[in-house]
């Protein structure tokens, strides 16, 4: 492999015994357990970090407590300026990050930069935003009377998140709920946490630069600390990304202290082929949305629902495309397919290929964990593809992996009815050419979906847009869009400048 691990480590600030939390500038003396951090690309162990204690825990909350008080009364486009200088120093760490992203989780180099690009997207887009925190005027009914709305602040934002985007998902909670004047409490997968280490460090060294407090950028790893943060009063909103079932726990438990959430949870996402599709677009829209990041996108291509017409020719050319496929490491560009992030999710493919088998699948292209001197991490699987039903109870869950389930449907409303039918409601498409059936599927009557396209997959985001989705993917936006709302609350102010006391409604009031 040409790269350098250690160099790179080095030039994003990581030493051998990297504690776990900081405050910003001061990285803490943690007491907690070791974690290792293994590469999924070759199995090495990368290098060990303590987990954050029960007091390290205190110590970041009470910074965090601190800054927060400071940090909301900084105005708006200063704080922008701030983000603005993040966004600068990540386009200088783009390769060493972007390699550090796919080498700690495995997907290919070209995501692993692509996802700190978003990373610059989102602070650009946040920086015009500070700018923008806008709130309505009313009419008020009452005379001599103004009413606005105004957006304040909330405080402290935790922001625990999911392995498969180890750097992006964070910058873009973290970008908006800076630029809207909270400060952020940082719980990364343990699977990758010197992503995080090396995002806190970028980070840390422009709050520093600007002479900012402690605490307005934390960072504690550890898998106990999910919990405190879920039910610490203190942390105004947890923005959650992971799988259905953590979120159901944060969920209930965060609502049970009346704290905000916002939650973007699994998947299950189809793909609508129909006889009017540009069937050489589908047939790339399908493959890179099944088996890009080996399957383990949030909107990753589970199902394929195709038309009868086109069934057989469809089927035939999906197959020739998945011989095509080269499986390996994801820092070689010459590989489509990296690995699975470790073997429990291997494990979890295995299964889910044996349950489909004995619900009736019948695979077109077999999978199978590889083996040999490129595989030694033992995380490479291959990418499958079964014909399925869509009620089989397997095909009803996300299976964090590259299997493709392939549907035939007759109508394009028993097609609609199909893609909505499984519990998640997070992305979903439709390839053809036919305007009417584009505008149905986008219509009420259509997909259920946050996300909703036309001729593109249903893999991958742009920062503008609001990005989440219904249903058990858990109704939470984040990005794009007004999705800076849910970093703040709403104020309704009412102002009387006349020299009486009217009520509203009319009620009289007299004494
Ligand atoms: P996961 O649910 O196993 O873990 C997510 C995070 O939750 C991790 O940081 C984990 O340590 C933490 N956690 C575990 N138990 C917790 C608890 N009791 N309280 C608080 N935090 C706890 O998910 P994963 O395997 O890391 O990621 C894959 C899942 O994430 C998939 O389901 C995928 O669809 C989903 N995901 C969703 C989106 C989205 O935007 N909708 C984006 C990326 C990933």
């Amino acid at each position: 492999m040409a790269m350098n691990i250690k160099e790179m480590l080095q030039n994003l600030g990581i030493q051998n015994s990297n504690p776990s939390y900081s405050t910003g500038n001061i990285w803490g003396d943690t007491h907690g357990s070791q974690i290792d951090s293994f590469s999924p690309v070759d199995g090495q162990k990368i290098a060990s970090v303590a987990a954050a204690s029960d007091e390290d825990y205190k110590t970041v909350l009470q910074q965090a407590v601190a800054a927060a008080a400071y940090w909301k009364a900084v105005p708006a486009p200063r704080r922008g300026d701030i983000v603005r200088q993040f966004g600068d120093a990540l386009r200088k760490h783009k390769t060493d990050l972007g390699t550090l992203v796919s080498y700690e989780m495995g997907k290919s180099l070209q995501e692993g930069l692509g996802e700190v690009q978003e990373m610059i997207d989102i602070c650009d887009f946040a920086v015009g935003q500070s700018r923008q925190l806008y709130g309505l005027t009313m009419h008020s009914e009452r005379p001599s009377h103004r009413m606005y709305e105004q957006w304040h602040p909330l405080g402290i934002v935790g922001i625990i998140s999911a392995f498969n985007f180890p750097v992006a998902v964070w910058s873009w909670n973290t970008a908006l709920a800076l630029v809207c004047g909270n400060v952020c409490i940082w719980k990364p997968s343990s699977k990758t946490p010197l992503c995080a280490i090396a995002c806190q460090h970028i980070l840390a060294a422009v709050l520093k630069a600007n002479e900012l407090p402690e605490g307005i950028s934390s960072l504690l790893i550890g898998n106990a600390i999910g919990d405190k943060m879920n039910n610490d009063p203190r942390i105004n909103l947890i923005s959650f990304t992971g799988s259905t079932r953590v979120g159901r726990i944060v969920s209930t438990a965060v609502a049970s202290r009346f704290g905000k959430s916002i939650l973007e949870l699994g998947g299950n996402n189809a793909i609508i082929i129909s006889k009017d599709a540009d069937l050489d677009m589908s047939v790339i829209g399908a493959v890179f949305g099944a088996v890009g990041t080996a399957g383990q996108r949030c909107t990753s291509t589970r199902r394929l629902i195709i038309h009868e017409d086109i069934y057989d020719t469809f089927r035939e050319r999906l197959v020739a495309a998945y011989e095509q496929l080269r499986i390996g490491n994801p820092l070689d560009e010459n590989h489509h397919v990296g690995p699975l992030i470790d073997k429990d999710a291997v494990e979890s493919y295995l299964k889910a290929i044996e349950k489909a088998k004995q619900e009736g699948a019948s695979f077109l292209v077999e999978g199978g964990l590889l083996e040999g001197d490129s595989y030694t991490s033992g995380c490479y699987v291959k990418p499958c593809v079964a014909e399925v039903e869509n009620h089989f109870s397997i095909v009803q869950e996300e299976t964090f992996a590259p299997i493709l389930y392939l549907i035939k449907y007759k109508t394009l409303d028993e097609a609609i009815t199909l893609q909505n039918a499984v519990p998640q409601g997070l992305s979903s498409a439709i390839m053809t050419l036919n305007l009417r059936e584009a505008e149905q599927f986008l219509s009420a009557a259509g997909s259920d979906c946050g996300i909703a396209n036309v001729n593109i997959g249903t893999s991958g985001a742009e920062i503008g847009g609001a990005f989440g989705g219904e249903k058990e993917t858990g109704g939470g936006r984040e990005s794009g869009s007004d999705a800076w709302k849910g970093y703040m609350r709403r104020q309704t102010n009412t102002i009387n400048y006349s020299n009486t006391l009217p009520l509203a409604q009319g009620i009289k009031f007299n004494i």
